[in-house]
């Protein structure tokens, strides 16, 4: 390029600067993009794409998107993974020579948009900045620009590291200038592969320069008044996320103004299998809410409100108190159902107060966010006066964070118009009677337009040229219209200004008089509006600390009420929460399943697990009886108590667990696309490795990706492994098909066999839907297979051969399957077999016979039975 223009050389040098983002370089009324940028851009956004210098030899590429409309265009580049970087004009071109000055004023990057027209609603969208430390110690600290939150913790390993960026689900990942992804721990890996990565440079994890970021945002004096004196990485980390904040948004943050640090065993923790099993946000095979716990619970008003449901789904609480506490509110305004309708028409009405917040904060928000801000708070007392004489103390500890804020409501209804217009530069927005100098100029302007009405009036009389207009035009003015038929009459004192096709413009010395009276008071007016618009914003802005909390108490309120609808919608009871280590479920039913309405009622059943007698539940039965909707529905009633949700149940008592494992067989989560043997293992590994006495867990049909032998070995060595181990020994539920697994039972104690009942009729089986005691004598595979339509001959072949094969491990495959080193029954009768089940019968029925007091025919009958049963 050896003549560039020197505007191509300060596209150039701006551009050096940002290369990893798409510079919008503003030229006029467009934004502009050149070279690389423009060919990446041209094709996302579907513009055109032109050359500079066509046919030199030297094109440049460029495109361009008009300034007033460029928030879509934005927003559909930060979709498909980019960045823009905004570059203005920071000098009057009026006023300048040469070329004018221009300065990149903000980045916009996936994980730090504000726009509303970007952001999902009911979701946050979060950065996420991780840092390594010594001893495998991982700082994370994760941000939404868009609301103001903020929180950091750390963590010891990559999988926890891990297991908690999945749960954060961040938009955009931050990481140090020259961290390699190769180098980070598998399952982090795993997390940040397909996401945006962005890094910040190396000498900002550092310790004195975060820690100055991080003290001087939120306004300590100290890391240690924050609570962060035990995270040296988690403060690292937060202040790389404060560094990249200020290097893209460029402009103050006022409303991230409090640093939530917490402790990942505040919660109950929740494997990233288990969520994605659970579906407690996002349905498995389709990552959506709808068809997940929360799509089933959100009943929220605002937005504010299912963002905060989510949170609480995603980190249900540990503590006894603060449970309690969110279920007594529930409870009262379950009971209040007058008062939770008013509730939920005042929230109704509430707009996204945190992210209007955050707009404001930032000094984006225009004059319809104030309104909005407005019309929300105008709601307040209303709701407050509703919530005040409610007893419960969390209930109570809301009402008092939820603020009125009369003042702000005040001045806003003073000084801005009920419905602004968009621009913020073109007057309109200040309400009359808020500022003197503004009405003022308001009479001035309008008194002109009467008098121009006036002047036209006089002039046509005077010139009996009744088509005469007097007409405003941005470049010329003001000015009188003569069409040409008329210009015979024009008078002396008329000067002409501009010529059209059919007419001549002209001016007069009275009309220049008036035009810059009120051109001048238009413009001033406008200037005006503008400065007192900022003013109104900034005071707003000063209070955003009592908004954030008001919003706070807002949305946790939104949360209560919804959860108290759902409760009584559906018949949901109040769980009893203790620290015992039972779980006690009478008719408990599956959240979502039972809300589908699929046609087949929902049967309710009943559970029972405890550290005592009833540690493992093994359910056999045949695929497709519900032993999958059932412990799922037993781990999701467990989850829901401890966010403070009533549960689908007759009556519930869940002693707090610390966590909740699932592992789910291969064969059900095909729609990961890995349902490879090797994940199944390593998540039941992890699971082994991690489990505590306090915790849930559900295993389903583990060993079922590879053969029978195999499968069965490994469910058999798994549950042993749970029942005997005494770090281990988590209440779990075990459902498997090789019904043989209930022989486990006969030797560990603590093991409960349980089934879902089917009633066998004419060769077919009907599932009955109930959990009852005891095993499941077959697997069924074949009469589910006919019910799934297999052609006839099949079903009658498959039968053929399973019953080959049950003859075949009688003879050899058996004994061999059930002997152990440390099972003494095994060892004490070298004929036990798991599948001799028929022969234990025979002896047992021998064993209990009295010969003294058997009578003949007894005898006679007796033997015949034996003879049936062999
Ligand atoms: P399994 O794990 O035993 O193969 P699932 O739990 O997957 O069986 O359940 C099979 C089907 O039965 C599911 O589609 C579900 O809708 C239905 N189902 C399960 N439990 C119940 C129940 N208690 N009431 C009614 N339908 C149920
Ligand atoms: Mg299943």
């Amino acid at each position: 390029m050896a003549e560039q223009t020197p505007m191509m050389r300060q596209y150039l040098e701006i551009k050096s600067g940002y290369p990893d983002a798409i510079l919008f370089f503003r030229m006029g009324d467009f934004y502009e993009m050149f070279l690389d940028d423009a060919l990446i851009a041209a094709r996302i956004l579907d513009i055109t794409l032109t050359s500079r210098n066509k046919g030199s030899g030297d094109e440049i590429p460029f495109c361009g998107v008009p300034y007033h409309s460029v928030t879509p265009y934005i927003a559909k580049l930060i979709e498909t993974g980019h960045k823009v970087a905004i570059c203005e004009q920071v000098e009057d071109p009026k006023q300048t020579k040469g070329i004018v000055r221009r300065e990149v004023v903000r980045v916009i990057t996936p994980g730090l948009l504000i726009e509303a027209e970007s952001l999902a609603p009911d979701e946050n969208n979060y950065l996420l900045a991780l840092c390594q430390g010594e001893g495998d110690q991982w700082g994370i600290a994760w941000l939404d620009l868009s609301t103001g939150e903020f929180r950091v913790t750390e963590l010891n390993g990559g999988p926890a590291a891990a297991a908690e960026a999945v749960c954060v689900h961040p938009r955009e990942i931050l990481l140090g200038e020259g961290v390699e992804l190769e180098t980070l721990p598998a399952d982090l890996r795993d997390f940040v592969t397909d996401k945006i990565v962005s890094r910040a440079p190396a000498w900002v994890y550092e310790r004195d320069y975060t820690r100055s970021l991080v003290c001087d945002q939120f306004g300590a004096a100290s890391p240690e008044s924050l609570g962060l004196e035990q995270m040296p990485w988690g403060l690292i980390a937060a202040g790389a996320a404060l560094h990249y904040l200020r290097e893209n948004r460029k402009s103050a943050i006022p409303h991230i103004r409090e640093i939530k640090v917490y402790q990942r065993s505040e919660h109950l923790a929740l494997d990233p299998a288990t969520r994605r099993n659970l579906e407690i946000t996002a349905t498995m095979s389709e990552g959506k809410k709808n068809g997940s716990l929360l799509g089933c619970l959100d009943r929220t008003s605002t937005s504010m409100g299912a963002r905060r449901l989510k949170q609480w789904l995603s980190y249900p609480l540990v503590g006894l108190e603060p449970i309690r506490q969110r279920l007594y509110a529930v409870e009262e305004l379950l009971e209040q159902a007058g008062v939770r309708e008013e509730l939920v028409a005042q929230l109704k009405g509430i707009a996204d107060l945190e992210r209007l917040n955050g707009r404001i904060g930032m000094a984006s928000a225009g004059g319809r966010d104030l309104r909005a801000m407005h019309d929300s708070l105008q709601r307040i007392p209303a709701l407050v006066d509703l919530l005040a004489p409610l007893q419960s103390d969390l209930l109570r500890s809301l009402c008092t964070a939820i603020d009125p804020l009369d003042e702000l409501r005040n001045l806003i209804e003073r000084g801005i118009v009920e419905s602004p217009p968009f621009s913020l530069r073109e007057g309109g927005i200040i309400a009359t009677g808020y500022n003197e100098e503004l009405d003022e100029l308001r009479a001035i302007s309008r008194e002109g337009k009467g008098f121009i009405a006036r002047l036209e009036a006089q002039e046509r009389a005077r010139t009996g040229i009744s088509s005469l207009k007097i007409r405003y035009n941005k470049v010329f003015g003001y000015s009188i219209e003569i069409t040409k038929s008329n210009l015979a009459n024009v008078p002396e004192d008329y000067i002409r200004r501009q010529t059209l096709a059919n007419a001549e413009r002209y001016i007069t010395q009275e009309l220049k008089n008036y035009e810059e009276k009120i051109l001048g008071a238009e413009d001033r007016i406008c200037e005006l509006e503008f400065t007192l618009f900022q003013e109104i914003r900034e005071q707003v802005a000063a209070q955003s600390g009592r908004i954030a909390r008001t919003a706070d108490g807002l949305a946790s309120l939104d949360v209560l009420v919804s959860l108290a609808l759902v409760a009584d919608e559906r018949g949901y009871t109040k769980p009893q929460v203790d620290e015992s280590d039972s779980i006690e479920i009478t008719d408990g039913r599956h959240p979502v399943i039972e809300s589908m309405k699929l046609g087949e009622r929902f049967v309710p059943n009943d559970t029972r697990l405890d550290g005592a007698e009833n540690q493992i539940l093994m359910i056999t039965g045949p695929n497709m009886a519900g032993k999958s909707t059932y412990m799922r529905q037993v781990a999701l009633i467990t989850l829901m108590a401890q966010a403070g949700s009533f549960v689908p149940a007759a009556a519930a008592r869940i002693g707090i667990a610390d966590r909740i494992f699932t592992r789910v067989g291969a064969g059900d989560n095909l729609a990961r696309g890995q349902s490879t043997f090797m994940l199944e293992m390593m998540e039941a590994a992890g699971i082994l490795r991690n489990a505590t006495p306090r915790s849930l867990i559900v295993m389903d049909e583990i060993g079922r990706g590879t053969s029978t032998f195999d499968g069965v070995s490994i469910a058999w060595a798994v549950a042993e492994f749970i029942h005997d181990t005494p770090t281990c020994r988590s209440r779990t539920l075990f459902a498997t098909h090789y019904h043989e697994l209930a022989e486990l039972a006969t030797t560990r104690e603590r093991i409960k066999n349980y089934t879902v009942a089917v009633r066998e009729w004419n060769d077919q089986v009907i599932f009955l839907r109930t959990i009852v005691p005891g095993s499941a004598s077959h697997s069924y595979g074949i009469q589910v297979a006919r019910l799934a339509g297999m052609p006839r001959d099949v079903i009658e072949r498959a039968k053929e051969i399973l019953h080959n094969l049950e003859r075949g491990e009688y003879e050899e495959g058996a004994p061999r399957l059930a002997k152990s080193r440390k099972t003494k029954s095994t060892e004490a009768s070298p004929q036990f077999t798991l599948f001799e089940s028929n022969e234990d019968l025979l002896r047992q029925r021998l064993k209990k016979l009295n010969l003294s007091v058997t009578t003949p025919l007894e005898a006679l009958n007796l033997l015949d039975e034996l003879k049936k049963m062999i």
